[in-house]
């Protein structure tokens, strides 16, 4: 590769990157990974200007100096503002969610790469915000001040906490920060979707504190849901919270002792009786449908089993069984609402998956909705590691 020259035109360090990684940019995504880039002296999280072995001008990217991906495009002209332009960003961001939100004063405002502001996660849970930086060019503080003071003047929160993911920022090589509140003091609020109510705590709980992609899902799940119903993996309860109206009785059952003690302060907030379980999913499965028990509605929302494409086969197998048991238990008519939020877990994998237990179980299994994530968290088509999340509806018959 030709040398690099050390700064562009529009006066950012510049980076080259090879013919694979043009054609990555060619094909619409966003990133390039290290092996792509020759980067000299370039220093962490800083703006760059992007160009091919010949320095033509591709864009304009931030860059990292540590994570695989070294290169996040952010636009395909040069930038002279970043400031400005994540601004930009923010304010479309956020008018895109006033389009397609509705029911709810609790989603994602901002979701990376699918925002064009890659490495940057805000939710909103009714007056306080959480946010997420996974990046070394989101960490920096003058990113950090624009980010937080936009997100202030355009939504007004109580407060403004941020979930820090150690992993995250020990591979970026950012020094380890604490998770808390960076603007305002409230750390505890009422939020609601569906009409059903939740609490949140912006210091506690998993993700940024409730899986708010499954939020038109729960809906849908809703509609459905009839007679008996299991929620496997339950958290703090959302979509047994959701099926509890249409349903003679609900168990919720979880690993997570803390994620259901706040599932039942959540099901006391909404007046509704729910049953919770405390135990591994697959051996209470194992025991319930050894004991004969059987269900109408079944819900399984696991965690991802597959981090990686290396863990693709135990994922898989993991799927397989769950749905297998669930299958087995549901009565004749019965409801199963089956999740999956592996990204390398692809739909077409996930369904044959179901086939594949439905055969095993002696079912047919009739698909009602195949349902992805919710609209606040959109799937940039260019970019496929946006989309994740699978709910597949289905209607079991013997
Ligand atoms: N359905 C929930 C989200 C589920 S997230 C909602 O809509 O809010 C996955 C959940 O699985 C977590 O709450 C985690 O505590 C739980 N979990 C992980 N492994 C488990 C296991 N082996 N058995 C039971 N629960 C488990």
């Amino acid at each position: 590769m030709p040398r690099p020259s050390a700064v562009s035109s529009a006066g950012l360090p510049s980076v080259r990157i090879s013919r694979r990684g043009v054609s990555r940019l060619q094909d619409g995504h966003v990133w390039v990974y290290r092996s792509d880039v020759s980067a000299n002296s370039v220093p962490p999280g800083a703006l760059v200007s992007v160009a091919d072995e010949r320095g033509k001008p591709l864009g304009t990217a931030l860059y990292s100096s540590s994570s695989q991906i070294a290169i996040r495009m952010i636009s395909r002209d040069a930038v002279g503002d970043l400031g400005a332009l994540l601004r930009e960003r923010i304010q479309a961001a956020i008018a895109y969610r006033e389009r397609v939100v509705e029911n709810t004063d609790a989603y994602r405002v901002v979701f990376s790469e699918a925002d064009l502001l890659p490495g940057l996660i805000v939710d909103r849970y009714n007056d306080l915000l959480s946010l997420q930086v996974l990046t070394q060019a989101m960490d920096a503080e003058p990113v950090r001040q624009t980010v937080v003071s936009k997100l202030d003047e355009a939504l007004h929160p109580e407060a403004i906490a941020e979930r820090v993911e150690p992993r995250v920022r020990e591979l970026e090589q950012l020094p380890p920060r604490a998770s808390g509140l960076i603007r305002g003091e409230k750390s505890h609020t009422i939020f609601s979707m569906n009409g059903v109510k939740f609490h949140y705590d912006a210091l506690q709980g998993q993700k940024t504190g409730a899986f708010l992609d499954q939020r038109e899902n729960y809906a849908a799940a809703a509609q459905y849901a009839r007679g008996e119903a299991l929620d496997v993996f339950c958290y703090q309860g959302g979509f047994a919270l959701h099926l509890a109206p249409h349903c003679s009785k609900v168990t919720g059952v979880d690993s997570s002792r803390p994620a259901l003690e706040v599932a039942e302060q959540n099901a006391a907030l909404n007046g509704r009786e729910i049953e919770w379980i405390e135990g591994n999913a697959f051996d209470l499965l194992k025991d319930y449908a050894a004991a004969g028990r059987q269900y109408d509605t079944i819900v399984l929302d696991p965690p991802a089993f597959a981090k990686s494409k290396r863990t693709l086969e135990t994922a898989l197998r993991g799927y397989k069984e769950l749905n297998l048991r669930a299958l087995k238990m549901l009565r004749p008519g019965g409801i199963l609402v089956t999740c999956s939020c592996s990204y390398h877990v692809s739909l077409v994998d996930f369904l044959a998956v179901l086939a594949s237990a439905a055969s095993d179980a002696h079912r047919n299994a009739r698909i009602l909705e195949v349902r992805g994530q919710a609209r606040d968290h959109p799937v940039l088509l260019n970019v496929p590691e946006t989309g994740y999340l699978k709910a597949v509806v289905s209607n079991v018959s013997y």
